[in-house]
């Protein structure tokens, strides 16, 4: 189910003509493939081109680059150029990419949708931290968006033993590492272990190495860990490392969002929705209100904790008042709407103690 997601290393290997279901690709590739578009925008690390004539919202293009500046300060790489590219054109898509929903070749991308964070996470680690495409992939999970359904979680033996592209299992099965491990010792495993690799005889040495454990033994502790839903926490990765937190002002947090493609906040759209993100600190646990009003009926926010597995929260407020107690921490308000419905939302936080 989750084929149609790709991994730097699948996309790659086609380039090279070697790797899973490559070989034919590539020849059909050989000689007919539509050059992409040129690109016409260029941040710190992001490039960008499209072949769509339609609307990208005002904030988009610097968000792809922001998240790639995040994650490479976050896995300490050294930056490099990526390309990204959103294409529409059914037939110079399948050009690119394998059916999908986006792909990576090195640090090319080529996205269905101009907001794929996922896609980003493969080009940032791009030959310095790829690792075995099983985790590779949970990692983009982790810290891409939760933009794309993700398939059925499946037990993680069979996965491994049989990877194909079951993303959203893995994605869990990585934040289970670095809860339990750290980041850093995941980033030491991605390093020291073969990429690209998805047998497990190719890498369980390195994994029991770096992580102290055998692969069967944290595989079992997998298990009896906590429910978590991971969408809970991936999500929520850019807001939480966000340092424009908003201060509160008079006991409240007053939030007067422009809900609209042109605004310079605004990321979108994907498939037919724009969206911004405000952050803010709970200092100590509280039964909180949230007001929410809009024109639009359209309108959404999201409530996101930035937290681990143990106490994630993920919460849709509808349009008027929601009231519960809240635990300390750093959240993450998302606001949505169509795009075809731009709205002025004001948006109030009030702790009650
Ligand atoms: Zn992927």
């Amino acid at each position: 189910m989750w084929r149609w997601l790709n991994s730097a290393g699948e996309a790659s290997s086609f380039n090279l003509g070697v790797g899973r279901g490559s070989l034919l690709v590539g020849l059909l590739l050989v000689g007919c493939q539509e050059p992409l578009p040129e690109l016409s925008w260029s941040g710190d690390h992001v490039s960008f081109g499209t072949d769509s004539n339609e609307q990208i919202c005002a904030g988009t293009l610097q968000a792809l680059d922001d998240h790639a500046n995040i994650l490479f300060q976050l896995f300490d790489i050294e930056p490099h150029p990526i390309e990204f590219y959103w294409i529409q054109e059914p037939e110079l898509y399948s050009d690119h990419c394998p059916p999908s929903y986006g792909c990576t070749t090195g640090v090319r991308v080529v996205s269905k949708s101009p907001v794929l964070f996922h896609e980003i996470v493969h080009a940032v680690v791009f030959d310095d931290i790829q690792g075995p495409t099983p985790f590779e992939e949970g990692l983009a999970v982790v810290y891409g968006n939760a933009l794309l359904p993700l398939e059925t979680l499946e037990p993680i033996e069979e996965v491994l033993g049989d990877f194909r592209d079951q993303d959203g299992s893995m994605g869990r099965f990585v934040h289970f590492l670095i809860e339990e491990h750290g980041l850093d010792s995941v980033l030491e495993f991605l390093a020291v272990a073969p990429a690209r690799a998805t047998k497990i005889v190719k890498y369980e040495a390195e994994f029991n190495a770096v992580f102290d454990e055998s692969l069967e033994t944290a595989i079992e502790r997998f298990e009896q860990y906590r429910e978590c839903d991971y969408k809970e926490v991936y999500r929520i990765m850019r807001g939480c490392q966000n340092e424009d937190v908003s201060p509160m002002i008079e006991g409240q947090w007053r939030f007067e969002v422009a809900l609209d493609c042109s605004s310079s906040d605004v990321v979108g759209p994907h498939e037919g929705r724009v969206w911004t993100t405000r952050t803010f600190d709970l200092e100590q646990e509280n039964l909180v209100t949230t007001s929410i009003s809009s024109a639009s009926t359209t309108t959404e926010a999201r409530l996101l904790k930035c937290s681990s597995c143990s106490d994630a929260l993920n919460r849709l407020y509808p349009v008027g008042d929601t009231t519960e107690v809240l635990p300390a921490g750093r959240y993450v308000l998302e606001v949505s709407t169509r795009v075809s419905e731009p709205s002025d939302v004001a948006i109030i936080v009030t702790p009650n103690f």
